[in-house]
């Protein structure tokens, strides 16, 4: 089969590799239709992970099924299906609690398994025309429609990005009323805006600094704010404080709680952080949530954090330590909550609200592209909304034409 495979740092290259066979019998093999490419993919293109040359990248991965394993009851050949990125076994003490994201069976390494990433398993991408699907039954969604229908680019955002921002939304307790601030427009940050408004939100911020992703978290009726322009958290108090109706809803003591109560980082330790010109070095993503979110409120760090980062800014990066301002937090009593998304928990329910028209997470595709576009596509999408690659918000791969 042909596959984009990981030549060394900021190089992939399509290839001829062995197709994928039937190893377990709960084993399935997809035929892939549509395989995205993730900003969690960017990590490892551009060296900052411990991925190996020869590698298949692609956790977000649909397609039909073509193979199943004598030990597959559920998932038939022809079906249509969505893979979550994490690899689970379905079994295990903390898959049975939920939390998919941290398996103890699909990786022999550290909990938590997945398609075609560092660390995460032996498991192949799905930027390929084949991949393999362990646990089968547990892990394939079932979809309606067919391959190439109005919803292929809607139900590739199932199997990260969507629920990834969905998850972000659950961890900043957003709840009908919220008032929402995320930090990043790439597809997470999209995401986790739309899904705030699917929970009730009645506010919602998106900081960035690209234009082209600031219109589109725009058309979702969520305020954009480039943080270019100036220090994001001030914008954001300052239209809130002139807001007249919120100004006179407030009871005495109330315009104390200027900020808003729910913080989502959708940016990660990669973010380029803000430039300040009061300050040496720029502010971290985590350092304006602290300031940005009131007491009592909570904030979701989705963007992904390592624990070793090999090419990091300084020598704290490379050891994966962070700098919290505790500090604030503390005195706020703000909840934190992180982590890789337990994808299985959202994507049924996600994929009804897409079927009954509630959400139309592919509006935010800029690029359907066939698999040898696959080196120019990362060369485009690693420049974040900027430069040349302004226009490329989430790439999708068509491995079978
Ligand atoms: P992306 O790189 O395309 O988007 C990040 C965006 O953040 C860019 O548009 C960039 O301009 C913006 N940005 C950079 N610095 C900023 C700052 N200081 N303030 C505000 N915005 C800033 O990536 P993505 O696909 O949207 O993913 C975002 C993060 O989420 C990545 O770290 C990714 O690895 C992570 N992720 C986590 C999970 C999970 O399970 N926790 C799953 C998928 C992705
Ligand atoms: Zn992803």
């Amino acid at each position: 089969m042909k596959a984009l495979v990981f030549t060394g740092i900021r190089r992939m290259e399509l290839q001829e590799v062995p197709d994928p066979v039937v190893e377990q019998d709960g084993d399935a093999i997809i035929r892939v239709t549509s395989a995205a490419i993730c900003g969690s993919d960017l990590h490892m293109y551009e060296g900052r992970t411990s991925a190996q040359p020869g590698m298949i990248f692609g956790h977000e991965v649909m397609g039909v099924v073509e193979k199943v394993g004598n030990g597959v009851q559920l998932v038939k050949v022809g079906d249509r299906v969505s893979l979550p990125f994490n690899v689970s076994c379905g079994a295990c003490f903390n898959c049975v609690r939920g939390f998919v994201n941290a398996c103890l069976t699909t990786n022999p390494a550290s909990p938590g398994g997945g398609y075609g990433y560092a660390d995460l398993g032996p498991y192949r991408g799905g930027q390929a025309q084949l991949l393999r699907v362990p646990f089968a039954d547990f892990n394939c969604l079932k979809l309606p429609g067919t391959p190439g229908d109005r919803w292929e680019e809607d139900f590739i955002m199932l199997s990260d990005v969507l629920p990834t921002g969905y998850h972000a939304t659950i961890m900043a307790d957003v709840i009908p009323g919220s008032s929402v601030a995320v930090f990043g427009a790439g597809p997470v940050g999209y995401m986790a805006a739309m899904s705030a408004f699917l929970r009730g939100a009645a506010e919602v911020y998106v900081v960035d600094r690209s234009e082209v992703r600031l219109r589109k978290v725009a058309e979702l009726g969520a305020v954009p704010i480039n943080f270019t322009e100036g220090d994001p958290v001030e914008a954001i108090l300052k239209l809130r404080s002139e807001n007249k109706a919120i100004r006179e809803s407030l009871r005495p003591g109330e315009e104390k709680m200027a900020g808003v109560l729910c913080g989502i980082d959708a940016v990660g330790y990669q973010a380029i952080g803000r430039p300040d010109p009061n300050q040496e070095r720029p502010v971290q993503v985590i350092e304006d949530l602290a300031r940005l979110v009131d007491a009592t409120g909570s904030i979701g760090l989705i963007g992904v954090y390592f624990k070793g980062d090999p090419g990091g800014v300084d020598q704290n990066a490379r050891q994966g330590h962070f700098t919290l301002p505790l500090g604030a937090l503390w005195e706020k009593g703000i909840k934190i909550e992180t982590g890789q998304a337990p994808v299985k928990r959202y994507n049924a329910l996600l994929r009804d609200a897409i079927v009954q028209g509630q959400l139309m997470p592919g509006k935010f595709v800029s690029h359907k592209l066939r698999l040898e576009n696959g080196p120019e596509a990362y060369e485009k999408f690693v420049q974040r909304g900027t430069g040349e690659g302004a226009e490329y918000t989430k790439i999708v791969l068509k491995p079978n034409g």
